[in-house]
């Protein structure tokens, strides 16, 4: 099964099918889906590139607006972004603008493409801390105005989410090295296995700099409190953490109870199909129609044979038993699991840092988080998506530009 597990689930566009597919556009004017990418990768210019048999092109309108472009074509839920207003949807379906980018991309790569150039020297130094998509991204519109990088990962390989979170089957390993590649060879260094606010103060990284971002995300586990200390319960991120740095070669238990309604939730409970383990049962306190998870992501775990139970919301645990009661009718549901994974998100460590974050919603609002410290990614408001922190690192990068006199 860890066959499964570490190959690409959706299959990739052959060069008769994109045609295809480009050909269904109907090359809109003011296109409703480039005017919806949180991130602008501008899908309705690099579809007419692909019409034109432009890949080229194509490629370069995604690299330009978006350094990881590969990442998002795969992972993207474009159901609610691009794709949610695209014209075509009035005819048949909407047309397939992940599907199209990932051939750009993988085309790309395939014909060793360099399309990010490092800009002239400014003589000023950055200090991104996180590799995560939102400080790979900033990283990358600093080097093209001409900043040097230096970007601190606390892990020993750079990627954040990509790298440890979202599965192999939907975000191989490959693509990250090659994402992280690229912005390297255009000039960051990164300096790996080093924890600022432990390894490194806060207050010397904002001394050696001109400016410090923090892109450190929400990596840390929220544990419901009646699980706190059960031998049987994994929070979902160290549980996928682990599947994805072992290839999904990991102890597997009879059955599994995935708690929590999320993308995370979705990916632990198809990792666990994936992998082989017999029943596998998601109980979400939201109901279908409130689903936080991707449609996608809920078609893939209900393909995958996931029972999902919805309303329901966990009461009470004794050992591997988990006492759920429904939010509205006066029902309750008894179940019991060798592995118990909460997928009841993650919060922040930026407080560590020093950082005041907002208390009722994790996340800063804006960029400039005082003196010369910048934030971007999950760690800000707004949509915890890789094109969100794309966007996001985009911007703060524009933000320090301009804090450092370079409007
Ligand atoms: C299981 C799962 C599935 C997901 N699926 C999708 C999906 O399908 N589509 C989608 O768009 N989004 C998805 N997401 C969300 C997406 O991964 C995040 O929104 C995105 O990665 C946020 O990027 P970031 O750069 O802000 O943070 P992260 O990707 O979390 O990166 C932060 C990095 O900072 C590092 N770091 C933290 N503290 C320190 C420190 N003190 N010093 C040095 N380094 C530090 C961390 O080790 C990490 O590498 C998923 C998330 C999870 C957990
Ligand atoms: S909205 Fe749809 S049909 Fe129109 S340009 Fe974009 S992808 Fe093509």
């Amino acid at each position: 099964m860890t066959q499964e597990y570490m190959k690409e689930m959706k299959p990739a566009y052959t060069m008769i099918t994109i045609m295809e597919e480009a050909e269904r556009c109907l090359l809109c004017h003011d296109a409703p889906c480039s005017q919806s990418c949180p991130a602008g990768t501008d899908p309705a210019r690099f579809i007419r590139s692909v019409r034109f048999r432009n890949f080229k092109g194509a490629a370069e309108t995604i690299r330009m607006n978006n350094a990881m472009g590969s990442v998002c074509a795969r992972v993207c839920p474009t159901e609610r972004y691009c794709e949610y207003g695209c014209s075509r949807t009035g005819i048949d379906k909407p047309i397939d603008i992940g599907g199209i980018q990932r051939f750009v991309t993988d085309f790309e790569e395939r014909i060793g493409m360099v399309i990010l150039e490092k800009g002239p020297a400014k003589g000023k130094k950055i200090a991104i801390i996180g590799s995560g998509p939102a400080g790979l991204q900033a990283a990358a519109t600093l080097l093209t105005k001409g900043y040097d990088v230096d970007i601190y990962e606390k892990n020993d390989k750079a990627g954040g989410f990509l790298r440890t979170g979202i599965p192999e089957y939907r975000m191989p390993n490959h693509i990250v090295d090659v994402e992280v590649k690229r912005i390297e060879d255009l000039g960051a260094k990164i300096i790996l296995g080093k924890e600022i606010g432990k390894d490194l103060s806060m207050d010397q990284l904002k001394k050696d700099y001109d400016a410090v971002l923090v892109a450190v995300g929400v990596g840390k586990p929220n544990i419901l409190d009646m699980f706190n200390g059960n031998e049987y319960a994994v929070p979902a991120v160290t549980f996928l953490a682990e599947a994805k740095a072992k290839e999904g070669k990991v102890d597997l238990p009879d059955n599994a109870l995935v708690i929590g309604g999320g993308d995370s939730a979705m990916d632990a409970a198809t990792t666990l199909k994936v992998l082989g383990v017999q029943n596998v049962t998601c109980v979400t306190r939201k109901e279908l129609v409130d689903f936080r998870a991707s449609k996608e992501e809920l078609e893939t775990a209900r393909a995958a044979g996931v029972t999902i139970v919805d309303g329901y919301a966990p009461s009470a645990v004794d050992g591997k038993v988990v006492t759920f009661k429904h939010r509205k009718l006066n029902s309750e549901l008894k179940i019991e699991a060798d592995l118990i994974v909460l997928a009841v998100g993650q919060s922040s460590e930026a407080g560590g840092l020093g950082l005041t974050m907002n208390k009722n919603e994790v996340g800063f609002e804006g960029y400039h988080a005082g003196d010369n410290v910048f934030a971007a990614g999950d760690i800000t408001l707004g949509d915890k998506t890789v094109v969100y922190a794309v966007r996001k690192g985009k911007e703060a990068a524009e933000a320090i530009d301009e804090y450092l006199g370079g409007k």
